[in-house]
């Protein structure tokens, strides 16, 4: 992180830099190899043992009711383009719906919410040399805002931040689930920056991902600095997904 944050000053140092959007999920806040499959069975496992449910669901089944409403969303949110995105009221409610009749009351969906919360908490760590330097960058002067592409609400986001800092973050969080806009389609930045009245000369983004953070922001004229996480993280998380995907999709079949 060193070497990025030298790169990030220097950049800052050679150009008119009047807000830096960083993205939340293994930028500022970093998740184990741990794939996400495999986190939303947790969030399902707990759910189910916390929640009472239809006693006709298995713990199986809305583990794939989940899987499955969220593929159908997402790939909603990807022909729409940037102009819709998944929240996490409209997933979990239409899991617990589950094709029946009647409505599935709001304190469930906050319940559920809850327990992902916490265990959300428990899977991520701070990119604590990030996040002071961010805060160094406040006592410049600059403006801090967060940028992310999640079906979390800010409110969420800042509820997992808070739990590492202490505090409420005094940045902004410009979310895909709050605007329905999106990052990877560029709608994201627009926004920002027009909500902001900023010009994207005068922008940087830091992130982690090749595409929404640096090559979508770069076409728009945003400044960025890429920070991926290691090769070794890398490499070991494509593992464990391309593994636990095939164990999926088998027990999916059976
Ligand atoms: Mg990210």
């Amino acid at each position: 992180m060193r070497n990025k944050i030298l790169q990030i000053e220097k950049l800052i140092n050679k150009n008119e830099i009047k807000v830096i959007s960083v993205d939340v999920f293994d930028t500022l806040l970093l998740r184990t190899t741990q794939p996400e499959l495999m986190r939303f069975k947790d969030f399902s496992q707990e759910q189910y043992k916390q929640i009472t449910l239809d006693n006709s669901v298995t713990r199986d089944e809305l583990y794939f009711a989940r899987l499955k409403v969220g593929r159908e969303l997402f790939s909603k949110a990807k022909r729409e383009g940037g102009c819709y995105e998944v929240t996490y009221k409209e997933w979990m409610k239409t899991v617990l719906q589950g094709g029946r009749e009647g409505r599935v009351d709001d304190k469930i969906v906050q319940h559920c919410l809850d327990i992902e919360l916490a265990l959300e908490q428990q899977m991520l760590k701070l990119n604590k040399s990030l996040w002071l330097y961010l805060e160094t960058l406040r006592s410049r002067g600059h403006k801090i805002v967060l940028c992310s592409d999640m079906y979390l609400g800010a409110k969420s986001i800042n509820y997992l931040l808070r739990s590492f800092v202490g505090a409420d973050l005094p940045y902004t969080t410009f979310v895909s689930s709050e605007w329905q806009k999106t990052k990877r389609a560029g709608s994201l930045y627009r926004a920002m920056m027009l909500e902001l009245e900023v010009e994207a000369e005068n922008v940087l983004h830091i992130g982690d991902n090749w595409i929404s953070d640096i090559l979508v922001p770069s076409n728009l004229g945003i400044h960025t600095i890429h920070t991926p996480r290691s090769f070794s993280w890398g490499i070991v998380h494509r593992i464990r997904a391309f593994f636990y995907r095939f164990y999926v999709n088998y027990k999916a079949q059976i």
